[in-house]
């Protein structure tokens, strides 16, 4: 068993966390609690505060007040915000252990998940986008139009911080994600309210101490925590909030972006995906192609967005590919995410065991072949599932067609490249998809054909600071991460002096 860090015990010893905010803890002693489960254990790891209304205006009314025009943040040179960045990545690192054994705690992933997604994922992003805050570029403009008396015209535009910003994130990875959304902010020079999931809220507190340590100005970086129903639509439709970004479900992105419309605020969505793919009979190495299928869908209990859910396998290769995938999964050690050498580990609560687990049984009513496991929780305690494999003839199950969002694969085989495309590109969503061949021109033809925001060729899905990523259909709209993820985050001024 891993020795929790100082840091954390001293972190944890408060048991009652209140909201971040203005470069402080609040006192929200008169609001409800959210209690945090450890889903290995069901025990509680400490209560957070249930954000009011009255607690959101006042996160929402820091950040305003960070961003006024003369305010020190405002003021502060893209050079000197860069290095705020760069600092709060190098205390993420000084404290790494501490913020991943947190996320462990609280979400019930492995540590070696936490340790390099989550706190490395986090360093990574806010690094990447340090060197982001000088280069942000507006353009000049050739433009037509006739002036009097011989006079010219000098267009440009420049790119300005959109202002407050509301990030809502998931539990899945909480706190990279988080940084997907607040380190680009902050490099346009937006002032942040983050709401993180009411299942993992700790170490989003955790984060903001960090930030303040960081030399971040009081009221740059709030977090509130609460839920989607009170706090989220308090935060989502406040009149002061200029750009909402949210990852979550596309239940919940269908509510924010009609929340948004009522006060025309930019907003920016990354949903559910319910990914494909795709292995070919010239698969380079069919075995890699089955351990990359495994790992794509059971990384993080299957708790991914860009996780491949859908497996289509070419028919000559159908049993041999799905046989390898299948002992990968039975292999698989399933034990808590403190356990070094587990694999597997439980899921982020009951509530969605139970959702993932109404899943099987649907499949098994529906009549899919239960290729490996199941139900059945394979431990005494927390929230576990053996890692499930299911085969279908076609995609007309409801386990092939929604998100699932935990550790189940459906095995589908196909005839041709066309069949391919026409059941990979079947779907109400369009996050992900991964093909694998070693054929490059079937590789190209499949990249422009499929309806997908990320395609990975021979390899799983993963996630880089510098790659787009989001969704075609109801997978999203727009982009974060890369150029696009900043410039997301800033609004455009058209300019013309005349002269
Ligand atoms: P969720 O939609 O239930 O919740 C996400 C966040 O929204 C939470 O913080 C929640 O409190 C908040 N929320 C809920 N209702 C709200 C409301 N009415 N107003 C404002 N906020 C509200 O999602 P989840 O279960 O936490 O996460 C899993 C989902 O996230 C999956 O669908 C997954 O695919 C998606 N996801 C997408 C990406 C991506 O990049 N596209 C990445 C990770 C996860």
């Amino acid at each position: 068993m891993i020795q929790l860090t100082n840091r954390l015990q001293q972190f944890l010893a408060k048991k009652n966390h209140h909201h971040f905010i203005d470069g402080s803890y609040t006192n929200a002693e008169s609001e409800q609690q959210i209690t945090v489960i450890n889903p290995a254990t069901e025990a509680a790891i400490g209560k957070v505060a249930l954000g009011t209304k009255e607690s959101v205006n006042q996160a929402v009314a820091a950040a305003k007040k960070a961003f006024n025009y003369n305010s020190d943040w405002r003021k502060m040179s893209p050079d000197d915000r860069g290095k705020i960045l760069y600092r709060l990545a190098e205390k993420i690192t000084e404290h790494a252990e501490s913020l991943a054994q947190l996320v462990t705690l609280e979400n019930g992933k492995l540590i070696k998940d936490a340790r390099s997604s989550d706190a490395g994922g986090a360093a990574k992003t806010f690094r990447y986008y340090a060197g982001w805050a000088t280069k942000i570029e507006g353009e000049t403009l050739d433009i037509s139009q006739p002036q009097k008396g011989g006079r010219q015209n000098f267009a440009f535009t420049r790119r300005e911080p959109v202002g407050v910003v509301a990030a809502i994130v998931p539990w899945n990875f909480p706190i990279s994600i988080a940084a997907w959304k607040i380190a680009p902010a902050l490099a346009a020079g937006c002032t942040v309210v983050l709401k993180p999931s009411e299942e993992t809220p700790l170490s989003a507190l955790l984060l903001a101490e960090l930030a303040m340590e960081a030399g971040m100005p009081p009221g740059v970086f709030n977090v509130i925590t609460g839920d989607g129903r009170t706090t989220g639509a308090s935060l989502t439709t406040h009149p002061d909030v200029k750009k909402i970004t949210f990852t979550g479900s596309t239940y919940t992105g269908k509510i924010i972006g009609k929340a948004a419309m009522d006060n025309i605020t930019d907003i920016s969505l990354e949903l559910g995906g319910k990914s494909p793919a795709i292995v070919f009979n010239d698969a380079d190495d069919l075995a890699f192609a089955a351990q990359g299928v495994a790992a794509g869908i059971f990384r993080n209990q299957g708790q991914v967005c860009v996780a491949g859910s859908r497996v289509y396998i070419q028919k000559k290769v159908f049993d041999k590919v799905l046989t390898d995938i299948s002992h990968a999964a039975q292999k698989m050690k399933i034990s808590h995410g403190f356990d070094e050498t587990a694999q597997l580990g439980p899921l982020v609560s009951k509530g969605h065991l139970q959702k993932v687990r109404g899943y099987i049984h649907t499949g098994m009513e529906e009549g899919a072949t239960l290729v490996s496991g199941g139900v059945v929780n394979p431990k005494d305690k927390g929230f576990y599932l053996a890692p499930t494999i299911f085969s279908a003839p076609d995609n007309d199950q409801q386990i092939i067609t929604e998100e699932i969002f935990g550790p189940v694969l459906v095995a589908v085989p196909f005839e041709d490249m066309e069949d391919a495309l026409r059941l990979a590109n079947d779907s109400h969503l369009g996050l992900a998809a991964t093909v694998w061949t070693k054929d490059i021109s079937k590789a190209m033809s499949m990249i422009n054909r499929l309806e997908a925001g990320v395609i990975y060729v021979n390899s799983p899905v993963r996630s880089d600071p510098g790659l787009p990523l989001g969704g075609y259909k109801q997978s999203g709209i727009g982009r974060e991460l890369g150029k696009v993820g900043v410039y997301s985050y800033t609004t455009l001024k058209s300019v013309n002096i005349v002269y």
